[in-house]
């Protein structure tokens, strides 16, 4: 009986894949692939108790006889495991769950009538509900302790980029006042454009590093290149990592060795399992931090920038145990836009908002024309903490 690569396998931490292609499972096999999607559901609606590790899926052969399948059973509860069959229309599909790593693959795969075993996982193990339940928080700032996860609503804000220290000042002065503590501002910035500012770089970290220390706001900013991530952790309380960096490995590696948190951006044309698994890569460097950010995908729209895609929200909640924050600001591109997408987010279950802000939004160096300036932010966070009450959840 062939076996094939990575099922059973799989160390702690190591992802195990069901090829998702149809290839495994087309043509008369077909059916394989509705018992598959069935027992994912039921691990998805926690029928199947998933605590002690992945479900197992053990395929039978189309031939195989009920002796042959209750054989497998047996088997399964002899080793303290619960077996789920699932007869399909061709073939029996059996579930097995408990702690499979009791489960020895090669002597199910010796049974009678056994085609294969299967463990139905996400190939993000870490990132995914399947392995821890309960929804996470990430505190941000060492002063405050900024909680981002359930029951709270946390508010970042600042400019597009860093520019100067009395703006920055000014800024982080304004959002204490109105009880915000996380000030966004970066200072390595991605731009299109090579002629385009590209931030005050290192000069614009000892500029949020004194704002911070006068303060006491927790500082939000990007990280473009594992070489910088050193020296910008020594200020930062939340590595961003941009939507073009999603998929930069080397950098995602890199983060999940710091011990600062990281809030990591969906690439903009990311599926939610890219996202995922970017996410996967700094969990399993060791930095268990992770807050997801949506900023907004590349559709056929033309009357934003972006397509923020506050639908992703609930799956990423149904899927992942990690916070999501939404950023109405590169999500729509247009100030007009922010507002409403700002407390769409929030209705829609994100954890937090990442909005950009300016004294004088017009001048700003990078993003103006999606910035608000502070009489809007201010009209903002009123409506957030109106619709958070009757939500039930909290700004911080
Ligand atoms: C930003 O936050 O200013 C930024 C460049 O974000 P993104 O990576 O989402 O474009
Ligand atoms: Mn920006």
């Amino acid at each position: 009986m062939s076996s094939f690569a990575g099922v059973g396998g799989g160390r702690a931490g190591q992802a195990i894949v069901i090829p998702s292609s149809a290839s495994r499972f087309s043509g008369p096999e077909s059916s394989n692939r509705g018992v598959l999607f069935r027992l994912r559901r039921l691990a998805d609606k926690r029928i199947l108790d998933t605590r002690g590790g992945c479900p197992m899926l053990i395929v039978m052969n189309t031939q195989a006889t009920q002796e042959q399948i209750d054989e497998v059973c047996d088997r399964i509860v002899a080793l303290g495991l619960s077996a789920h069959p699932m007869p399909g229309a061709t073939r029996t599909a059996i579930g097995i769950t408990g702690n499979i790593d009791v489960v020895d693959p090669q002597s199910f795969e010796a049974l009678d009538g056994v085609r294969e075993l299967v463990r139905v996982t996400k190939p993000y193990k870490l990132a995914s509900r399947e392995m821890h339940m309960d929804d996470s928080t990430v505190e941000v700032g060492v002063q405050n302790r900024i909680p981002i996860g359930p029951g709270t609503f946390t508010v970042m804000a600042g400019p597009c980029s860093i520019e100067n220290e009395a703006m920055t000042m000014e800024i982080a002065e304004y959002l204490v006042s109105r009880g915000v503590h996380c000030l966004r501002g970066g200072v390595f910035k991605p731009r299109t454009s090579p002629y385009a500012f590209q931030g005050l770089e290192y000069e614009g970290l000892e500029i949020l590093d004194r704002v911070k220390q006068r303060t006491g706001v927790a500082i939000v900013t990007e990280v473009m290149e594992p070489d910088q991530v050193a020296r910008v952790d020594e200020v930062a309380d939340l590595l961003q990592i941009g939507t073009r960096n999603m998929q930069n490995f080397p950098l995602l590696k890199r983060v999940g060795k710091a011990k600062t948190p990281v809030l990591l951006k969906r690439g903009m044309s990311a599926t939610l399992e890219e996202w995922l698994m970017a996410a996967e890569y700094v969990l399993a460097g060791g930095n268990k931090q992770v807050v997801l950010c949506e900023r907004g995908i590349r559709t056929f729209a033309d009357h934003s920038r972006n397509t923020l895609d506050l639908s992703v929200i609930p799956p990423a909640k149904q899927y992942s145990h990690l916070p999501i924050i939404v950023d109405p600001s590169h999500g729509t591109g247009k100030r007009a836009y922010v507002h409403p997408m700002a407390l769409a987010g929030l209705a829609a279950g994100a954890d937090g908002l990442i909005v950009e802000i300016h004294p004088q939004p017009d001048k700003a160096m990078s993003d103006g024309a999606q910035t608000l300036n502070f009489e809007q932010f201010d009209r903002l966070l009123e409506d957030l903490r109106r619709l958070a009450e009757v939500l039930g959840r909290r700004i911080v």
